[in-house]
């Protein structure tokens, strides 16, 4: 039991290990893109709060004492929102902020911002992987006619002549990886900046065959009143709250 009614912004790995731990009163939050677990004592409420004056709105109503931002790095709208809310609500907001990954000796990283970036940065390829969700499926039809496209993200999708899209979540191993790379003649990877040990494989593998990685950058994000780099380290503050 923790002082305060928390409301837990989720949809990664790390917020639903926080989640796991909330009692009933509490709040996990998701956008409703993916997967919604059905066996955790927390509530779980599923889709839009209608931007920063519906969560503002939402945070009064339900009487939420503390939000804690456990969204995935690239999910910028709605950490803002969270930041921007909480202060009209007047309740503190607590962040996870995942440490990004840092490029190591070996490493080719091209750092690009946007779509444009990566299409630019893709020009000299033909075999790309893409690791950085469904934003490829809406430019399937834009490819080169020098290019293949590999598409790994969470939707189900037929692909098409020039693109397959393999539907899998992570974790993901370099033997795996290895594997994808060869059977797709991956000649350069497409990723987020999205750090942590689940999808981290292919940047080993990438550094071990010397392919080029073009990384967007990460969003900026606004400030929180805390920040954490774990789930276990926000666990540890929840709990302290109730000491
Ligand atoms: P976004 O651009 O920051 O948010 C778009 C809108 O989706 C928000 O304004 C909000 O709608 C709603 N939303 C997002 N997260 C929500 C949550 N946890 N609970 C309730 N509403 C939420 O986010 P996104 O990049 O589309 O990502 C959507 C979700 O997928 C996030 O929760 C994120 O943690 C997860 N995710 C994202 C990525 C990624 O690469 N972007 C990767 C893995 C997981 P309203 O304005 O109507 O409140």
């Amino acid at each position: 039991m923790t002082a305060a009614r928390i409301l837990l912004l989720g949809g990664t790995g790390d917020a639903l290990k926080i989640a796991r731990q909330l009692s009933s009163e509490h709040v996990y939050s998701l956008a409703g893109l993916g997967k919604v677990p059905h066996d955790l004592s927390c509530t779980v409420r599923v889709g839009g709060f209608g931007g920063e004056e519906g969560l503002a709105r939402y945070l009064r109503d339900e009487g939420i004492g503390l939000v804690v931002d456990a969204t995935h790095p690239y999910a910028a709208q709605i950490s803002a929102n969270a930041a921007t809310a909480s202060r009209a609500a007047r309740v503190p907001c607590w962040a996870m902020r995942r440490a990004a990954w840092e490029p190591q000796a070996g490493d080719d990283w091209r750092m690009v911002n946007g779509w444009g970036g990566i299409v630019d940065a893709l020009a000299a390829f033909a075999r790309p992987l893409f690791t950085l969700g469904r934003e490829p499926l809406v430019h399937l039809d834009e490819i080169p006619a020098h290019q293949f496209w590999t598409v790994r993200c969470l939707d189900a999708h037929p692909g098409s002549a020039r693109a397959r899209v393999i539907d899998a979540r992570g974790p993901f191993t370099e033997a795996g990886e290895r594997a994808l790379f060869d059977a797709q003649a991956i000649d350069v990877i497409v990723s987020k900046n999205s750090g942590g040990r689940a999808t981290e494989a292919k940047l080993a593998v990438a550094r071990e065959r010397g392919l080029p990685v073009v990384m967007l950058r990460r969003p900026p994000l606004s400030a929180a009143d805390r920040e954490f780099d774990s789930p276990e380290s926000v666990w540890l503050a929840i709990e302290a709250l109730s000491r």
